[in-house]
C-alpha cells in the first residue's frame, strides 16, 4: 500500500532508479519546491539494483566521456557529500582487443578521452596481463586501459540519492505506480498515480526500460526497447587480486570484476530478444563456458553462487535520449542508457536540473534529443558491449 501523493506538485519525476533520484535531489537540492517522485516498485528495483556497478567515463562520444567523468566525480566523493558508503572501487576498466578494427577504435577513443582530460591509455597485451592477472593472452592484439574508473554498489547509491533527496525537500513514494499525463495545450496538467492525480506543470521521464509507455501517454515517442541481461556471482576465487579490474573481452562481450571474495561475470547474449521477461534462463551459460575457458582459463573450475536477470534500456543507436519533448515542453526525458546508466546517473541528475530551470547544463546534451532519429543524426556509442 503506497503513502499518499500530494495533490499537485511543481514538477513530478516518474521512476525512481538512479536517474530519477539523482534528478529529484538535484532538483530540491536547487531549491525546486514540491519536487514528488514516484515509483512503481521498491526505490532502485527497475535495472539500477540490477546493475553490475562499472562506473567509468572511457566511451567514443565526448558527452558520454563527460558524463560519466563528472559522475564519477560524485562516486568518489559519495560518502563525504551524502553521508552513505558506496563500496567505490577505482580498481580500473580494461577492454581486451582482438582485431586491428577494434584496435583503431579504441585508440581513437582514448586520444579523444586524453583530449578531455582523461588518464586512459592503449596497452600491450604482456601490461594487460600484469593488470588483469586471471586472463589469457590468446587472441589479443592490445587493450585499453583506463586507470580511474571501477565499480560501487548500486542499492548503496540509491539509498544515498533517495535520502538526500527526502532531506533536500522532495517527496520520494515508492510502491506508487504513475497511470497516465493529461496533457492541456501542449502543457503537462497532471500525473495520474495508483494513489491519486497530481496537479503538476511538469514531468521528468526516469522510467528506464518503461519509458515508451510513459512517453506514449504524453504523445511523446521515445523508442526504447527492453532487453534481458543476466550475471553471475561465483564462489570464491583463490587467490584473487583484489585491484582485479573491470576486465572486458570486447569481442565476446565476456567481463567480470571483483564481488566479495568471488568475482561477478557478466555477458550479452545475441540470441535475446526483446522483451520484459525478468527470469533467468540457462540459454547463454554455453556461451558463457565457452568465453570463460577462453579468456579466463583459471576460473572455469569455480562454483557460482548467485546469480540474476535485468532489463538494458536500449534505443536504436544504444545512445541515451536526454531532453525535452517537442509540442510538450514540460515533458522532460532521461532514459534509453543501453546498459551504461548508471554510471551515468549523478551527472544526468545535474542535466536534467538545468534543463528543468533552463540553465546550461555543464555539457551541451543537444546531441541526444530524441528528435536525432527523425533526421540523419543517429550518434552511435561503440564502447559498449
Ligand atoms: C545485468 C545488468 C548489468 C548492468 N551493468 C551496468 C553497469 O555496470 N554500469 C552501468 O552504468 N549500467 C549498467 N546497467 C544498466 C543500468 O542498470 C541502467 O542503465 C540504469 O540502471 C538505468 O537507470 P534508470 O534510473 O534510468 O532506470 P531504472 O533503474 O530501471 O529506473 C526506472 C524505474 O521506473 C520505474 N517505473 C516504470 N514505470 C513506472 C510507472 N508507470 N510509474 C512509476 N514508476 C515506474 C521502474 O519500476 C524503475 O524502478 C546494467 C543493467 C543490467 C540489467
Amino acid at each position: 500500500m503506497s503513502q499518499q501523493v500530494p495533490s499537485s506538485a511543481s514538477v513530478v519525476v516518474v521512476g525512481g532508479g538512479v536517474v530519477g533520484l539523482a534528478t529529484a535531489y538535484e532538483l530540491a537540492r536547487a531549491g525546486v519546491r514540491d519536487v514528488v517522485l514516484v515509483e512503481r516498485d521498491a526505490l532502485g528495483s527497475g535495472s539500477t539494483c540490477k546493475a553490475a556497478g562499472g562506473v567509468r567515463a572511457m566511451f567514443s562520444d565526448p558527452v558520454n566521456v563527460a558524463l560519466g567523468a563528472r559522475s564519477l566525480e560524485t562516486f568518489r566523493d559519495f560518502p563525504a557529500r551524502f553521508g552513505q558508503v558506496i563500496d567505490f572501487a577505482p580498481v580500473g576498466y580494461l577492454f581486451l582487443l582482438g582485431t586491428p578494427e577494434a584496435v583503431t577504435d579504441f585508440a581513437a577513443a582514448v586520444a579523444l578521452q586524453n583530449d578531455l582530460g582523461l588518464p586512459s591509455r592503449m596497452v600491450d597485451v604482456a601490461e594487460a596481463q600484469r593488470l588483469s592477472p586471471l586472463i589469457s593472452p590468446e587472441g589479443l592484439l592490445a587493450a585499453a586501459w583506463s586507470p580511474a574508473d571501477g565499480h560501487c554498489t548500486p542499492e548503496s547509491v540509491v539509498l544515498g540519492y533517495a535520502s538526500a533527496a527526502r532531506r533536500a525537500g522532495a517527496t520520494v513514494v515508492p510502491h506508487c505506480a504513475a497511470t497516465g499525463i493529461d496533457v492541456v495545450d501542449g502543457r503537462v496538467a497532471a500525473v495520474r498515480t495508483e494513489a491519486g492525480t497530481v496537479r503538476t506543470d511538469a514531468v521528468v521521464c526516469a522510467a528506464g526500460a518503461w519509458s515508451a509507455q510513459v512517453g506514449a501517454w504524453a504523445g511523446v515517442d521515445l523508442p526504447v526497447t527492453p532487453l534481458r541481461r543476466q550475471v553471475l556471482v561465483t564462489e570464491p576465487v583463490p587467490g584473487l587480486d583484489p585491484h582485479t579490474p573491470f576486465t572486458i573481452d570486447f569481442a565476446t562481450s565476456f567481463y567480470f570484476h571483483r564481488e566479495g571474495q568471488g568475482l561477478l561475470l557478466g555477458m550479452s547474449d545475441p540470441e535475446e530478444t526483446p522483451g520484459f521477461r525478468l527470469t533467468r534462463s540457462d540459454a547463454w551459460l554455453p556461451r558463457l563456458g565457452e568465453a570463460i575457458e577462453r579468456r579466463a582459463p583459471a576460473l572455469a573450475g569455480v562454483g557460482v553462487a548467485s546469480g540474476w536477470a535485468g532489463l538494458y534500456e536500449m534505443t536504436p543507436d544504444h545512445n541515451a535520449l536526454i531532453g525535452r519533448a517537442r509540442g510538450v515542453d514540460t515533458f522532460l526525458y532521461a532514459t534509453g542508457f543501453s546498459g551504461h546508466g548508471f554510471l551515468m546517473g549523478p551527472a544526468v541528475g545535474e542535466v536534467v536540473r538545468d534543463l528543468y530551470l533552463g540553465e546550461q547544463p555543464f555539457v551541451d546534451v543537444a546531441a541526444l534529443d530524441v528528435r536525432r532519429f527523425a533526421g540523419a543524426g543517429a550518434r552511435p556509442e561503440l564502447n559498449i558491449v
